[in-house]
Formats: structure tokens, sequence, C-alpha cells
């Protein structure tokens, strides 16, 4: 796959505010931090199409990134950021729950947990409902740089048993920094579109 024009397209909260043309979706969802921002910009070659930040907890919007006028990825907002009160928490499970469950050209939701730690249980409400939703339940686990190669399948075994995935070929590493498997992330693209 190659990439020519990436833009941020559309950011909403409400399903009004959506982009209006049916292209395929892909969202990635996961709590703030997870590197979901770091994922858009490295898959599409960019350093600052996606806003990273070293503040966790700034993205309350659902943005919308127009790649090539073929496809868009959909990053929800994160989730799972501590020092945020009740409702401001509510509102963000809603603007999720609202673009899950409305978005009819939503195409896979797809679950980014850090490769380090185990996932939390915000991670496996929302890995459970994304299940429940119908999706395939495919996740990308990201910062692989940042664990020594020797780890990595004891890493994926402690990923899969929190989430309870049978398949570990559901499970997906990635580094944003060394790009690793990058090239196999864009052939998966290619699949869901
Ligand atoms: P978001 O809140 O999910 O969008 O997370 P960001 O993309 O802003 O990433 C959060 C922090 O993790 C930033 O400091 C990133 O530089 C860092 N980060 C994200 N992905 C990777 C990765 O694959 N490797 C390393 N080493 N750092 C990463």
């Amino acid at each position: 796959m190659k990439i020519i024009n990436p833009e941020l397209e559309k950011i909403a909260v409400k399903p009004e505010q959506y982009p209006s043309n049916n292209l395929p979706e892909i969202a990635l969802a996961g709590r703030s931090n997870v590197g979901k921002s770091s994922l858009i910009n490295s898959l599409v070659n960019r350093k600052n199409l996606a806003r990273t930040s070293s503040k966790p907890g700034k993205t309350r919007t659902v943005n919308f990134y127009n790649i090539d006028g073929k496809f868009r990825l959909v990053d929800l907002p994160g989730y799972g950021y501590a020092a945020v009160s009740k409702s401001e928490k509510d509102k963000w499970a809603e603007t999720i729950e609202t673009y899950l469950s409305v978005r009819e050209n939503l195409r896979e939701v797809i679950l980014l947990v850090d490769i380090r730690h185990e996932p939390t249980e915000n991670d496996v409400m929302m890995y459970n409902w994304i299940i429940e939703m119908g999706f395939s339940g495919y996740v990308i686990a990201t910062k692989l740089d940042k664990i020594g190669k020797s780890r990595l399948q004891q890493h994926i075994k402690t990923v899969a048993t929190k989430l309870g995935i049978d398949d570990r070929k559901k499970i997906i590493y990635y580094s944003s920094e060394t790009k690793e498997n990058r090239d196999y992330i864009y052939k998966f693209i290619e699949e869901i579109i």
C-alpha cells in the first residue's frame, strides 16, 4: 500500500458531524497514551498528522483521517485516563458507543494495547464490546521496540489470556519507532477494506 495524500478530514463528537460519504472505515480504540496517534502517523508517513502527546487524556473527539480517498482511519477517544471526572468519562464512553453503533460503513474496530503491560479492565470491557458488536477482534500490541525479542511470546500470551483470545494471529505487534510489521498492517488493512 502506498499512501500519498492522507488528511484529517473531520473532528466530530456527534453523528451529524461525521463525514457524510460512506468510505470504508477502520476504527482504532485504546486507552490514552497507548500509541494511536503514533500508529496513524507512522502508517501514513507523516510526523504530525495525528497529534501525539506525552500528556494523555487530551483527545475527546472522533477524528476521521481520509487516506487517499480510499478509506478512513478513525481515531476514537482514548479512555482510562485517571485524572478526569466521572461525568467526563461517561461522555467519552457515549461518544465511542454512539460511533460504534450508528456507523454503517465501519468495517473493523481494532483495539490497541501496550505490549509491555497486561491489558486493563477498561481494555477488557472495550474488547468484549467490540466482539459483541460483531467485529473480528483484532488487536495491535504497540511499543514492540520497548521489549526484548526473547520476551515477545510471553507478552503476547499475557495479552491473549487477559482478553480471552484463542487465536494468537489476532494479535499484531507493532512499533511506531522501528515500523516493524508495517507491511503486514498495510496488507491487513487492504484485506479489510
Ligand atoms: P495516543 O494517546 O494513544 O495517541 O498515544 P501517542 O501516539 O501520543 O503515544 C504516547 C507516547 O508513547 C508518546 O510519547 C509516543 O512517542 C510513545 N509511543 C507511541 N508508540 C510508540 C512505539 O511504538 N515505540 C515507542 N518507543 N514509543 C511509542
